[in-house]
């Protein structure tokens, strides 16, 4: 019988490692099936487009029918429920999975630091569906204010100013000018906060990179409030460690992220922050069969620190989980994951962003954004180049 390889997920992590396992295995030689919530892969690093009108949904999901067609992987739409690492199962909502192998790219989830209230009337963005919903509450507030000038319809918050929460206050204030256009509204009459706990926004950056971000966002009316966390969230008003009250019917959080909880109560060895722990060749501790990617676990730096989950690393990744299945499958040694961060950069909005690249470069302008629109069209490559 075919050895069963289950991967979970089709993020950037299991996509990749179900096609290149599917490319470099002999064909019929194993029974490789995917399991993801939604028929299609999400390009999650471009998701703040959407939720501000700049692309349609339908550019930032690619149907997994057209990613997987004429390849060996049985696709099934379905959610993860529970794993049991011991037994080798996988329970769906809808049924069970057994496996030999199993490959885990279950992404991240949202963490809400028990703020009050954050969880309940805070948007979030971490699909094409919260995208959506963002857009559409955005282009109600301006919608119903004509009818109920309520300020707290025209003040929006971007909770957190890490890279989800400036690329997505970019793009927003982008397409401020033009809702105000089509509502007939003064662009003075709407105001855009991003709220950041740390004295600056972009925690981590460069001074020089930060400085030029925090000009951009303002010339544009981003209006920050750093070193001043958010303590708690009621319906229409968001509330300050300061004592300040900012009254907005939309408060999107992007404050921070944490492994995914199916990980932790798989009993697997896990972070304070839920990602699990995996050894040089990805293996999840003490699973030789259990392989993982992506945001739900994490590799050390050189400084012992977790790289931080990225699109780059899940890929990566998910290209070491595949060669280092195959090498199993076929008993072969394994090669240690080794990751190449090549860069970060963030958006801006428009066609501006700001970034490092390698250890030294730094780009800001059209320049950062042609290297983040550059490493975007590397992606698609090579997925295309592992469809074929
Ligand atoms: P993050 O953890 O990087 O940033 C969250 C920010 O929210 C931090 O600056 C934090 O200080 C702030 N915050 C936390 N609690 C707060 C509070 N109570 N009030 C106000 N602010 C608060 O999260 P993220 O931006 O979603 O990024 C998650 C991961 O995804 C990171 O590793 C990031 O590097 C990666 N990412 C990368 C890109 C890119 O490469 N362009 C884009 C998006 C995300």
């Amino acid at each position: 019988m075919n050895k069963r390889v289950v991967v979970l997920g089709a993020g950037y992590g299991g996509l990749v490692a179900a096609l290149k396992l599917a490319k470099g295995t002999p064909a019929g030689s194993v029974d490789i099936t995917l399991v993801n919530k939604y028929d299609y892969h999400q390009l999650v690093t471009q998701l703040y487009e959407p939720a501000a009108a700049a692309k349609r949904d339908t550019e930032v999901r690619i149907p997994l029918k057209k990613l997987l067609a004429g390849k060996p992987i049985r696709f099934v739409q379905d959610v993860v429920t529970k794993i049991d690492p011991k037994e080798k199962v996988v329970t769906l909502e809808g049924g069970e999975l057994s496996y030999d192998y199993l490959v885990v790219a279950l992404g991240s989830e949202t963490e809400y630091f028990g703020i009050p209230g954050m969880k309940e009337y805070g948007m979030t963005l971490k699909s094409v569906d919260e995208a959506r919903l963002i857009r559409t509450h955005i282009e109600r507030c301006f919608a119903e204010y004509p009818l109920d000038p309520r300020p707290e319809l025209l003040t929006f918050v971007v909770g957190g100013a890490g890279l989800t929460g400036i690329e997505l206050v970019g793009e927003i204030a982008d397409w401020l000018p033009r809702l105000c256009e089509e509502s007939n509204i003064p662009r003075e009459q709407v105001t855009l906060y991003n709220v950041e706990a740390m004295p600056s926004i972009l925690p981590g950056f460069e001074p020089d990179l930060v400085a030029k971000a925090e000009e951009v966002l303002k010339a544009k009316g981003v209006i920050f409030k750093v070193g001043s966390p958010i303590v708690q969230v009621e319906p229409g008003a968001v509330h300050l460690k300061d004592g300040g009250v900012i009254q907005s019917r939309t408060i999107i959080w992007t404050g921070g992220v944490r492994g995914n909880q199916i990980v932790v109560d798989a009993g697997f060895e896990t972070e304070p922050r839920g990602r699990a722990k995996v050894n040089e060749y990805l293996q999840a501790v003490g699973y030789d069969d259990v392989y993982m990617a992506g945001d739900c676990c994490f590799v050390l730096n050189e400084q012992g620190r977790p790289y931080p989950p990225t699109a780059q690393l899940a890929i990566q990744m998910g290209n070491s989980v595949a060669h280092n299945l195959a090498a199993d499958l076929q008993g072969r040694p394994k090669t240690p994951f080794v990751p190449k961060i090549l860069g970060t950069v963030a958006s801006l909005g428009g066609r501006d962003a700001v970034g490092k690249v390698g250890n030294n470069y730094k780009a800001s302008g059209r320049v950062a954004y042609f290297i983040k629109d550059l490493s975007q069209i590397r992606y698609l490559a090579k997925i295309g180049a592992l469809m074929k």
